[in-house]
């Protein structure tokens, strides 16, 4: 299979972008490239008391719609590069949206399997102190991302507060409820997707009424457990996870799946269907499948077996640039990350509105403005394959990079 340098992919996308918008040569050269970057190093304290010297990076890619969004990851094979391609896609996510936000991300060379949990909470209490000039609730507002989670937001927010010397919930978001979370973040992305796929079911007259979800975990659990109670109906013919994966055609209750895992670790020996292998629950005919494990599931390999007709991509990056075309040429409808997934981000805006104004939203309100917005991404992505005649990746793309080339230009940057 072909390997991809993620923010060469990145680079060839927004060029493909700006030839179809007709963009001009400087502001071309400007969104190629992050806006700005910071390499760090930061030394740890080891339980052991030896001190391991670890690298960080906090990139903000493009700010000209507003401040830079967007998570961190602990990863023992993190690279720059990997930074910058999340970043970029981080910006035209944001502006798919319309959200008043750039975008970033930032992550530490560390492995947490192999770090107590006193460990991690030094890695994140050093990030902050390495970055804590860089970011800010009106320049930089970071995020949990791999292998970090509310419990780390909660600690780097208490290091910038000790830093800065007063309150300032806004610096992080996707915290605990207790210390200036939202309600409506843990299902965010999974429901922002299934309304992307309610509004590509009705536009497209399809009738969601069977599905598959790639990876039954925090995103394709929550997937699962939404089709239902946001689409009115529809069965989870088949599942899967890194071990695993389970099928039946009659229909397996997604409750009962979630706890069955819960309970194993696996989604093996589950009693409501029969074992399948792994990656064959890819090709099977459904309505709609969600991806929602890792980068490139779909790939030149078996794109042209994919019998869905709607492809939600709740992961980042499940589908290689090859399998896009295949499956455009197949008429399979791929809902791209950059709509799909983009409830997460959605959410996350919402909580900095509120931690800036202090007022804290019922969770209604937030299922209901998520819903408007990521249905108006919708259509503004759809208006775009309209008027350009390209698959839906690129339509999304070219929306996002034509909001931030106008905020460019509008700025006099370009
Ligand atoms: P997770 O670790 O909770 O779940 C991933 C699941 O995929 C696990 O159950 C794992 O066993 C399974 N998996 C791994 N390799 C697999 C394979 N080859 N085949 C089948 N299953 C496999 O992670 P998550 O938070 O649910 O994130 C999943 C994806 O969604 C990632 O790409 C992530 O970037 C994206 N995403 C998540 C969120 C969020 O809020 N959770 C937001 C935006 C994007």
């Amino acid at each position: 299979m072909t390997s991809y340098n993620s923010f060469e992919t990145a680079r060839r996308q927004i060029l493909e972008a700006a030839e179809i918008l007709k963009l001009d040569k400087s502001t071309t050269d400007l969104l190629i490239q992050p806006q700005r970057e910071y390499t760090f190093t930061m030394p740890v304290m080891l339980d052991s008391g030896a001190i391991e010297i670890m690298t960080g990076f906090r990139i903000q890619y493009n700010t000209a719609r507003g401040p830079a969004k967007g998570g961190i990851r602990f990863h023992p094979e993190e690279t720059i590069d990997t930074i910058r391609a999340l970043s970029c896609w981080m910006t035209w996510k944001a502006a798919v949206s319309d959200l008043p936000l750039g975008g970033g991300k930032g992550g530490v060379i560390c492995n947490p399997k192999h770090l107590s949990v006193k460990e991690l909470e030094r890695v994140a209490r050093a990030y902050i102190r390495a970055v804590a000039d860089f970011i800010g609730t009106e320049k930089d507002i970071p995020a949990p991302d791999v292998y970090t989670n509310p419990q780390t937001m909660a600690w780097m927010m208490d290091e910038y507060e000790t830093i800065v010397r007063k309150h300032s919930s806004g610096i992080l978001t996707d915290k605990p409820m207790q210390i200036g979370g939202t309600e409506g973040r843990r299902d965010a992305t999974s429901r922002g997707g299934v309304i992307t796929v309610r509004e590509a079911c009705r536009h497209y007259g399809i009738k969601p009424d069977t599905f598959i979800v790639q990876g039954f975990g925090n995103a394709g659990q929550r997937a699962a457990l939404l089709h239902k109670e946001i689409l009115g109906g529809g069965k989870l013919i088949a599942a899967s996870d890194s071990k695993s994966a389970v099928y039946n055609p009659n229909g397996i209750d997604p409750m009962e799946l979630v706890r069955h895992k819960l309970t194993t670790g696996s989604l093996k020996g589950f009693k409501g269907a029969e074992e399948a292998e792994r990656d064959s629950i890819l090709e099977l005919e459904a309505d709609v499948l969600y991806p929602a494990a890792l980068e490139n599931a779909i790939n030149e390999t078996n794109a042209h077996k994919i019998r869905s007709k709607l492809v939600c991509e709740l992961a980042n990056g499940p589908t290689t640039p090859e399998a896009d075309e295949i499956l455009f040429a197949n008429g399979i409808h791929v809902l791209p990350d950059l709509l799909a997934s983009a409830g997460g981000v959605i959410v996350s805006y919402f909580e900095m509105v509120q931690d800036s104004s202090f007022i804290f939203w019922e969770e209604d309100i937030v299922h209901k403005a998520l819903d408007k917005k990521i249905t108006k991404a919708f259509h503004s992505v759809v208006q775009s394959q309209k008027e350009k005649r390209v698959h839906p990746r690129l339509a999304a793309l070219i929306v996002g990079v034509a909001r931030v080339a106008e905020a460019c230009k509008l700025r006099g940057w370009v």
